[in-house]
């Protein structure tokens, strides 16, 4: 059986809940509030990725043309 992650649109609580294949979110409800406003995510394959591993080193403040430490 699939795993399915639920946030809470009241909460914001993220919980999972061992569901049957086709099976709709009737009667789940957040364990935190009981608010059955919640919605399926998707976050076991939605992942970091555009600006991860892109961020250039800046270079310590003061350390220029001019500077004479031993970089
Ligand atoms: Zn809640």
């Amino acid at each position: 059986m699939p795993i399915y992650e639920y946030r809470c649109q009241d909460c914001g609580t993220r919980f999972e809940i061992l569901q049957r294949l086709g099976q709709g979110a009737d009667g789940v409800s957040c364990p935190s509030c009981g608010e059955e406003r919640i919605e399926k995510q998707f976050s076991t394959f939605a992942s970091s990725t555009a600006d991860s591993g892109r961020r250039e080193a800046v270079p310590a403040a003061g350390c220029g043309p001019a500077c004479r430490c031993v970089h």
